[in-house]
Parts: structure tokens; C-alpha cells; sequence
């Protein structure tokens, strides 16, 4: 086997776990949710609404940067436009997508995630929300990708979120820290008003991990 067919079956498996991990986590119900890894000029995404418990590596959906099937024996994710674009327009490997509670729930409510925690750093600054589209259509991918400006995750309106990284393993803590952002907002404003960072809270934060990494 060639470096390339080996680093994309690593991909597929890499895909078929991070399905069950998401299910795990209970950041996604049934279906919902999908996942995506880069490999040049190929990417691994998970089926269309099969059930992650289900989903071997060759189940796994290889598509080229068009968005055509060049593997698997399952249509690829409805999502797979928004993934490409993702991977269209940053140096990202791997994109996750999830419909995780509070996520969702803050999209539903908000425009922009407030930084009332300095993790907020780690995903670019306060968190966008993309503007409402239909899920796997084009509209959808590029409001994601106009939310996701300077950021390396998103949520979208009445949906969900969206992280991508260099790995599928960054991209999942970061799609799993939104989760964990959005729960402490609903917590936080469930008991009053919160209050938020300041930019020059957040620049000594970003001042400080240079020299002392958290
Ligand atoms: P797929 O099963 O097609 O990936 O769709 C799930 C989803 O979350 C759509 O936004
Ligand atoms: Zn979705």
C-alpha cells in the first residue's frame, strides 16, 4: 500500500471513531452530526444519516475536493459542502459538526457567543453564529464560512456547531469546548447577568499563554 492509501484508510478509521465518540459524548442524537478528515487532495467524511455505532472504516465516504464519490458505498454527508469549504479556505485537516444541546440552544438565542471564559481563545475570540440556511446546501456552507472568519469554530443559527483543526483530534476538543462554552452560558445566565471579558482581559490572556502556555 502507498503512503497516500494508508494515510486515508488511517483517515476512514480515524472517521468511524470519532462517529462513536461524538455518540458517547452525547453531542449528537441518532444521526445527527458529521465528521471529516483531509488527506491532500481527497477527504474521509462519514455517510449520510447512518447510525454511528454502525459506521465501520469502510463504510467511510471518500469524495474528492469537488464533492464527488470516488469511494465507499454510501452517499457522503448532506454536509460535505460546508466540510470542503472549510478545507477549501483554511489549512485544516478535519472539521466536525455536531447538534450538541447547549450549542444549539445558544444558537437559537444569540449572534455572538460573549467571552465570559478566556478558553474562548483557543477557538480565535468570542464565537460567531452563522446565519440560518437549509442544512447540506450551499447558503449553509457560506454562512459558516463568513462566521468563521479569524475563528477556527462556529455555530450555526437553529442547528448546531462547527470546529475544524489541524487534526481530528483538535478539531473535536474544539468542537467539544463550544459545547462546554455554550453550557456555561446557559448556566451563567440562568442565575443573572454575566459578566463578560474585556478586550484588554483577553489580550493579557493571550499576552500571558505566549510566555506561560496554560
Ligand atoms: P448527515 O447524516 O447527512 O451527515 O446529516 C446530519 C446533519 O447534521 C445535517 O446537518
Ligand atoms: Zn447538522
Amino acid at each position: 500500500m502507498s503512503r497516500g492509501t494508508d494515510a486515508l484508510a488511517a483517515a476512514r478509521r480515524e472517521v468511524a471513531a470519532c462517529g462513536r465518540r461524538m455518540l458517547d459524548d452525547g453531542l449528537v442524537l441518532g444521526t445527527a452530526g458529521n465528521v471529516s478528515v483531509r488527506v491532500g487532495e481527497l477527504v474521509a467524511v462519514s455517510p449520510s444519516g447512518m447510525a454511528y455505532d454502525r459506521i465501520e472504516p469502510a463504510d467511510v465516504a471518500v469524495v474528492d475536493l469537488a464533492g464527488n464519490r470516488v469511494d465507499g458505498p454510501h452517499p457522503p454527508s448532506s454536509e460535505t459542502p460546508m466540510h470542503l469549504g472549510v478545507y477549501a479556505t483554511t489549512g485544516a485537516t478535519a472539521v466536525v459538526h455536531h447538534h450538541g444541546l447547549h450549542s444549539a440552544a445558544v444558537s437559537t438565542v444569540l449572534d455572538e457567543l460573549p467571552a465570559l471564559h478566556y478558553y474562548v481563545l483557543q477557538l480565535g475570540g468570542p464565537v460567531r453564529v452563522a446565519r440560518y440556511a437549509t442544512y447540506g446546501t450551499p447558503e449553509l456552507a457560506r454562512s459558516v464560512h463568513a462566521a468563521l472568519q479569524g475563528r477556527t469554530a462556529a455555530l450555526m443559527q437553529n442547528h448546531g456547531a462547527v470546529a475544524h483543526g489541524d487534526t481530528l483530534d483538535q478539531a473535536y476538543d474544539r468542537a467539544r469546548l463550544l459545547e462546554w462554552l455554550c453550557a456555561l452560558h446557559v448556566t451563567a445566565t440562568g442565575m443573572g447577568t454575566p459578566r463578560v471579558l474585556t478586550g484588554d482581559e483577553l489580550a493579557a490572556v493571550a499576552r500571558r499563554r505566549t510566555e506561560v502556555p496554560a
